[in-house]
């Protein structure tokens, strides 16, 4: 059963810090390896994504995952860093996140389930 609009707003507003500060101390972490320039990251409550990034270089994130296992937000903040480096998903790309996210196909897998109960 799915909450009410006011409850979900509360939730996002009451974790969304706690996200943002995980986010960019992941974010910063992850991309000490690939030194990229990342412009700003936001935190969002959506219900149908993970993440995104702009070709401007900002990247946004769902505060949600700060309830996912972190191996799984992990796998999505690289995701979406390598997409400073490919915007596309090409092989290179994937090659990108493969560098520090070794298992990414396990992960995303397990992911693609999760977004769509969360729905
Ligand atoms: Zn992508």
């Amino acid at each position: 059963m799915r909450r009410g609009k006011r409850e979900e707003r509360q939730e996002y507003l009451k974790n969304r810090e706690n996200a943002r500060a995980f986010i960019e101390r992941k974010s910063e972490e992850f991309n000490k390896f690939y030194g990229y320039k990342i412009n700003r990251i936001s935190i969002r409550n959506q219900r149908t994504r993970w993440g995104s990034c702009s070709k401007k270089g900002n990247l946004n994130f769902n505060y949600r995952l700060i309830l996912l296992p972190e191996r799984l937000a992990d796998y999505v903040i690289v995701h979406e860093i390598c997409h400073l480096g490919e915007f596309n998903h090409s092989s290179k790309f994937w090659a990108l996140v493969e560098r520090t996210i070794p298992d990414y196909r396990e992960r995303r897998q397990i992911l693609k389930k999760i977004r769509t109960n969360m729905l």
